[in-house]
């Protein structure tokens, strides 16, 4: 698909909803399996097209990936089409925003670097959105240090700012969209395991959960790791990647900043609006004998001991680049595992194996929820195909 093509797709979404659905005698029934950020901006979307939806959760809101997600909203990506749907779900995330309180700190990003290796993953970054409809500004050290005077950022041989970019607090923004949801009408289980799905003459008739039978004529699996398995329970094949990652979150500081920030090594942090920073480490964890638990894609952390030492080493590390954030204010350390497709894209649409189940699972999740709430809720409650959804196909997965 062109890039024209492509912008005119997200353009033609402005408009409103399509009214095919509403030629029923009653409301498409959709269920929504998975309360993290992506199922609960799609139960939300669903509601405000006029289905009939029921959210199933086994543990909690926001109990997989996104209560450990660094959640950035961004677009820094080299593919043109890629990068468009980011910007087009940061736009969306405003309207969100503006729509139901959401919080999120639109405070842009900021990136240096030093040495050579510093200056060009700096450029590398610049690279990416120069072209786009919003570019990042090079900034010169004495801007980087107008812009965040708190820093002692060492020698800047590069920097941007993005100041499209924001970052959220995603437990905070998922349960807001749960609540927004709830009062659109949708139905909310939990907890409750979608175990089984039943099938008759090939369409989908209803979910069996943990706590029961939930009569459906659509559904939406967006449940992060184990999407894999419950697209397999429709004849869906494909695997996700091992890619965990650790955040250390401080007590409450007092207010710093709402940038989203990115220097050499381990400095990259924000600060949420309760006053906890969060930073994060870099993203694959070295292999050690200590990281088997990890590398097996067990979610606890192999020991509280290890726990506190990495958390405060992540601190002391950010404290060279912000004085005021020492080690001894570490609070606690968090190891998500992301939701990664082996490409890297998201994944999205109905199975080839069944066309009733659908799925939603990507990395960046939180940067793409909005766009793809909307655009997933439009495509199950008109039956139509979005050719922006095109390239992230579930059947590019096919044996050939
Ligand atoms: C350390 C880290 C940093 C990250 N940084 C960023 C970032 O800066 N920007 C960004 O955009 N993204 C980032 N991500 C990725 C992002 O967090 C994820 O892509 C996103 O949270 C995925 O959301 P989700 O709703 O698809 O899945 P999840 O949040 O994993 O939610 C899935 C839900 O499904 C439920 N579930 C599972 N099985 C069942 C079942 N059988 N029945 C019922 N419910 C079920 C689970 O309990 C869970 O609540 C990061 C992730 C990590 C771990």
């Amino acid at each position: 698909m062109r890039r024209r093509q492509f912008l005119v797709g997200i353009g033609s979404l402005a408009t409103g909803w399509s009214m095919a659905g509403s030629a029923r005698r009653r409301p498409l029934r959709v269920g929504v399996v998975g309360a993290g950020i992506l199922g609960s901006s799609i139960g939300l979307h669903l509601a405000l097209a006029g289905a009939d939806v029921t959210m199933i959760e086994s543990v909690g809101p926001a109990a997989g990936a996104t209560r450990n997600s660094y959640a950035w909203l961004n677009a820094f990506v080299g593919d043109p089409l890629y990068r468009d749907l980011r910007l087009a779900s940061l736009a969306r995330w405003r309207w969100l925003d503006d729509r139901y309180a959401l919080g999120i700190q639109w405070g842009g990003y900021l990136n240096w670097g030093a040495g050579e290796e510093g200056r060009a993953t700096v450029q590398a970054n610049f690279d990416q959105i120069v072209d786009s409809s919003a570019p990042a500004r090079m900034q010169s050290p004495d801007e980087v240090v107008r812009r965040a005077p708190y820093l002692t950022p060492g020698p800047i041989d590069a920097a941007l700012f993005a100041p499209n970019d924001g970052h959220l607090d995603p437990e905070a923004v998922t349960l807001r969209l749960i609540e927004a949801a709830r009062a659109c009408g949708v139905r909310f289980a939990c907890p409750s395991r979608v175990e089984e799905l039943a099938f008759r003459h090939g369409r989908l008739t209803a979910a069996i959960t943990s706590t029961g039978r939930v009569e459906l004529d659509r559904l939406v699996v967006a449940a992060g790791t184990a999407t894999p398995a419950i697209a397999a329970l429709a004849g869906g094949h494909f695997s996700l990647a091992h890619a965990p990652g650790i955040l250390a979150h401080t007590h409450p500081l007092a207010f710093l900043t709402n940038l989203t920030h990115e220097g050499p090594g381990e400095s990259s942090f924000k600060q949420l609006a309760n006053g906890r920073i969060v930073a994060y480490d870099a993203p694959h964890p070295p292999d050690i004998a200590a990281h088997t638990g990890i590398r097996a894609n067990e979610m606890d952390y192999p020991s509280e001991a290890l726990r506190r030492e990495h958390g405060e080493r992540m601190l002391a590390h950010l404290s060279r680049y912000c004085p005021q954030i020492q080690a001894r204010d570490w609070a606690r350390l968090t190891l998500g595992f992301r939701p990664m497709p082996p490409d890297d894209r998201p994944i999205v649409g109905a199975l080839p194996s069944a066309p009733d189940v659908h799925i939603a699972v990507t990395h960046s999740g939180v940067t793409l929820a909005a766009i793809l709430g909307r655009l997933v809720a439009s495509e199950v409650v008109d039956g139509t195909r979005s050719t922006v959804l095109h390239p992230y196909r579930p059947e590019r997965f096919a044996a050939h």
